[in-house]
This record gives C-alpha cells, structure tokens and sequence, in this order.
C-alpha cells in the first residue's frame, strides 16, 4: 500500500510542490543523485571510473509538456556527451535517456521522441559511445520498442530496456536477443495493473529468472539492473554456464544503492556499470527510489525530524 501511495505521489504536482520545497530533503536526494550540474555528473562519473565502474548518465526529467521542454533536453544530453568527450570519459560513460523526455506525450510524440533520440545518438556516436532508451509506464512499451526498432537501423547498439513485471517481457526478450542486441533487463519500477503485470514479488522474480535465462542464453549483450543478490548470484551462475566473458554481458545498480556491492563486483573482474542520474527534475525518481523499499522513506522521515 505505501509503494502505491508513493507511486502514485510521484505523478502529483501538488506533494511535488511540497516535498520539493523541503528544506531536508536535499539531504535524502543527495544519496540518489550526485547533483544538478553537467559538471557534478563529469565529477561524479570519474570518481566511479576510478573505483572501475562505468557510468549510464540520465538528465532527469521526464513527462515534459512542450516541445520547447523536449528540444531543451536534447541539448542538455548534447552538451552532457560533448563534455564527456572534452574530460575523456566516453569509454566509461553512456547516456540514458527516456522518451517522455524528448517529446513521446506531446502530439504527434512517437515521431518527435524518434527524432530527438536520433539527435542523442548521433552526439553520441560523435564521441564513440552509445544511448539507452529506459523503459516507463506499460502505455509507452510499444512505442518505445517502436522507437527503439528504428533508431537500431542506424544505431545497432541503442540499448533496450524491459521490465520482468509485465507478462509480455519474456517473449519481447525472446525478440531481442539478435547478435549485439544491447538489452537492460530491470524488474520494473512503475505502478501497473494486474491485467499487464505481475503483482507479487514472488512473480516478478520468478519472470526475472525467466528472462536472465532467455537473455544470457542468446547472442545479444545483457545489462542486469538489480541490487537483489539472488538475481546477481543466478547471473553469475548463468554465464558460467553459457560461457559467458566479463566483457559479454554487465550488471547495473543505481547510483547510491549498494556501493559497496557495485565495487566488489568490479573487483571480481565484472563490468559494473552505474546509473547516475543529475539535474533538478529528480522528484519522480526520488519517489521511484522511496517506494522500492519503506526502509528508505524512514531514512526520509528521521532526516525530516533531525533536521527539524
Ligand atoms: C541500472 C538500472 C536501471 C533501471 N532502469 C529502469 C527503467 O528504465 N525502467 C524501470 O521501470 N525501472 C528501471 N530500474 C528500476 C528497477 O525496475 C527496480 O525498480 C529497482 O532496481 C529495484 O529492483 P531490484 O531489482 O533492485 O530488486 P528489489 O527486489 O526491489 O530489491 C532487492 C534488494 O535491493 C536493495 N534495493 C532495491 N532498491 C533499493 C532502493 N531504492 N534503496 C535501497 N536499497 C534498494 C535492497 O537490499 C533490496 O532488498 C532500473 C534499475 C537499475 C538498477
């Protein structure tokens, strides 16, 4: 019930405006996101590449309204990979980019996202690296796997994104595991209905399971974003078992949620790569954050009585 309350105070301006006008609770941001600059993202992927985690850069901001809003995102993800360029850090760093960002709500959206992400690719290319288009609400998943279908004719290693809560994502893994096929298998993060997903985390896991087996059993390369070390311990069992190199496949965690995991990893010889997300749009992601697990928003509620 808390992670539906918070979930659906995510799309709410009006707790917005009240939990954003929270003195306190740059505090609790600060743990997620590591600040709202260009320059706070530069400074944040080098200290991750130097512990020899690599780096998927999203400028938060989702839902924009206007296509004003949409080419403004699009300049800042042009800005972001030049200057990522200019400090040498595009073989540790991607981009991350979701389309409601660039323009999917807007009328006439699937043709307006396309393009824009096309922009973002080509910024991306110039500087040898690659875009992944996250995945959001299950009204957008045959859109952006549209969009995702057309960028990959000029931009094979545009990285998908599927959520094992959605009964349909095993057989869309099924679909994209072509040779190359760049696909981020997460458990989900949005508040959807029964008839689309799975509503246990018994079933999500059980369809995570499903879908690893799919995804590391074909000829793409897999991204498994969990902190859930049983979903890392399957993996590492999996691609043992496919042998499967370091350099075939990665693991993803947040920024901020289990470090320590993420460095121990790389250690071990994995690729571990970070989503590090940067800018002032970061309510809907905090929210997100907050609602995976109540233990985070009793952080949130002691940083608001100590602070107060
Ligand atoms: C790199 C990356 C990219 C993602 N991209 C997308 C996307 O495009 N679309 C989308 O819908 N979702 C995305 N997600 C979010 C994802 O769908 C889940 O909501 C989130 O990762 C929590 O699921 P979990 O697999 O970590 O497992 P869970 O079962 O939720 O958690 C397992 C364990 O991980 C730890 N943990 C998990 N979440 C937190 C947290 N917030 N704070 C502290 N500890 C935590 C806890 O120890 C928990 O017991 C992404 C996640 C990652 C890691």
């Amino acid at each position: 019930m808390l992670r539906d309350a918070l979930l659906s105070a995510a799309r709410s301006p009006r707790i917005e405006r009240a939990v954003t006008t929270l003195p306190v609770t740059r505090h609790v941001v600060e743990r997620y996101v590591p600040g709202d600059t260009i320059e706070d993202a530069v400074r944040a992927t080098k200290e991750l590449a130097a512990d020899g985690l690599k780096s998927t850069l999203d400028f938060l901001g989702e839902d924009v309204e206007t296509t004003e809003q949409a080419a403004a995102t699009v300049d800042a993800y042009l800005r972001l990979l030049a200057r990522l360029g200019s400090a040498g850090l595009t073989q540790h760093a991607e981009v991350s980019v979701k389309l409601s960002a660039v323009g999917l709500a807007l009328p006439g959206g699937e043709r307006i996202a396309l393009e824009h992400a096309r922009t973002i690719c080509n910024g991306a290319r110039a500087g040898s690296t690659t875009v992944t288009l996250d995945m959001e609400d299950h009204t957008t998943t045959d859109s952006t796997l549209a969009v995702l279908a057309e960028l990959r004719q000029d931009f094979p290693d545009t990285g998908a994104v599927l959520q094992s809560y959605l009964h349909r994502t095993e057989d869309d893994c099924r679909s994209l595991t072509g040779v190359g096929s760049r696909v981020r298998l997460c458990k989900g993060a949005y508040d959807e209905p029964a008839e689309v997903a799975y509503q246990s985390k018994r079933d999500v896991d059980l369809s995570y399971v499903r879908c690893l087996k799919v995804l590391l059993a074909g000829e793409g390369y897999p991204m498994v974003a969990s902190h859930d070390p049983r979903m890392v311990e399957i993996t590492g069992a999996l691609a043992a078992r496919h042998g499967r190199k370091a350099n075939s496949f990665e693991y993803q965690m947040l920024y901020g949620i289990r470090p320590n995991e993420q460095r121990r990893l790389a250690r071990e010889g994995a690729t571990v790569r970070v989503y590090l997300p940067f800018g002032t749009q970061w309510y809907g992601y905090l929210m997100r954050r907050l609602a995976e697990r109540p233990a985070n928003v009793v952080f949130f509620l002691r940083s608001l009585v100590s602070k107060s």
